[in-house]
């Protein structure tokens, strides 16, 4: 049987390990501040952030919230972030996307200070991860990198395939494997005879967005799969870009959906809130 990787088991590590570390900063006199801003209220936005300032509570990080109406003009909040940005009582600024259509979401994450970007979206912080500089490293996949870590698997010079490209997973993803010596393989909706790509991975993460999608047949025999993907099936029920059931006899440790890849990101968010503050 397969090992199951546990995120809910290890995201609370991570926040235990933080909240310790948060209080000897507070003896130091350090406090730290993250403001979430929100556009709308989107219900996946609004679940997304309840959590996230749920997770600052119990680590010890005060949260501001700043509920913004729909009609919010992208200007109203570009001078928002300006003001987030001078402020020295905030060390970090999250804003939850996606954002209403008429504002650029883009030029929002450049607004943000890289010294206060702690989704690390900012093209400083995304120019530091790929040379190797300290900053601040996107959550999700700096939280599979703890995820293998902490679950005892290797990464140095094993062959690691990730399906997506995009700037939030698979880009980084493949930064920070770089980074922990693997060798990695970028595939994505145009990459040819995708399941013999994938079949050759000792670590295969699935980064697609679509219900199910890996099957059997696109792992090898003994692989570690990691599943990033949270979509809803036909009957609604939440389920990643694995389909669990063939692949899980056939590899040495996944993750599953939901209580995988999903917890780690809010532990990884509050990492950065706490990196603001390191010497
Ligand atoms: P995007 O839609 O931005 O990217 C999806 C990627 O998958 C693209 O690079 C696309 O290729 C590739 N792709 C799509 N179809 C195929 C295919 N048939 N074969 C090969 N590659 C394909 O998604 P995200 O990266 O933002 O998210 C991916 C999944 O992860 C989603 O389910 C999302 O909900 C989830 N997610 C989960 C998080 C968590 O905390 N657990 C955090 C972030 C995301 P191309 O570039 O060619 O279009």
């Amino acid at each position: 049987m397969a090992q199951l990787i546990d995120g809910k088991r290890i995201s609370q590590e991570i926040k235990d390990e933080l909240k310790v570390e948060v209080q000897k900063l507070k003896e130091q006199g350090k406090e730290i501040c993250l403001a979430v801003v929100q556009v709308g209220s989107d219900p996946a936005s609004t679940v997304y952030v309840r959590n996230k300032k749920k997770a600052c509570a119990y680590v010890g990080i005060e949260s501001r919230a700043y509920e913004l109406p729909e009609e919010t003009t992208e200007e109203e909040l570009v001078n928002l972030i300006k003001e987030l940005n001078q402020d020295e009582t905030v060390n970090g600024i999250l804003v939850q996307l996606p954002l209403p259509g008429q504002i650029d979401e883009d030029k929002i994450i450049r607004t943000i200070s890289p010294d206060k970007d702690v989704d690390g979206f900012h093209p400083v912080s995304v120019g530091r991860l790929w040379i190797g500089e300290k900053g601040f490293l996107s959550c999700t996949p700096a939280g599979i990198i703890q995820l293998l870590k902490r679950s005892g698997i290797g990464i140095e010079g094993k062959n690691c395939v990730i399906v997506g490209r995009s700037n939030i997973v698979g880009k980084p993803m493949a930064a920070l494997i770089l980074r922990e010596n693997g060798t990695v393989t970028v595939t994505h909706s145009r990459t040819k005879d995708l399941a013999a790509v994938t079949s050759q991975a000792d670590i295969l993460i699935a980064a697609i967005g679509k219900a199910r999608f890996v099957t059997a047949e696109y792992v090898k025999e003994g692989a570690v799969v990691i599943d990033v993907g949270m979509n809803r099936d036909d009957q609604n029920r939440l389920c990643g870009d694995v389909d669990f059931e063939s692949v899980e006899p056939k590899v040495s440790a996944i993750t599953p959906v939901p209580g995988g890849v999903g917890p780690m990101t809010i532990a990884m968010l509050m990492d950065n809130c706490v990196e603001t503050v390191r010497c």
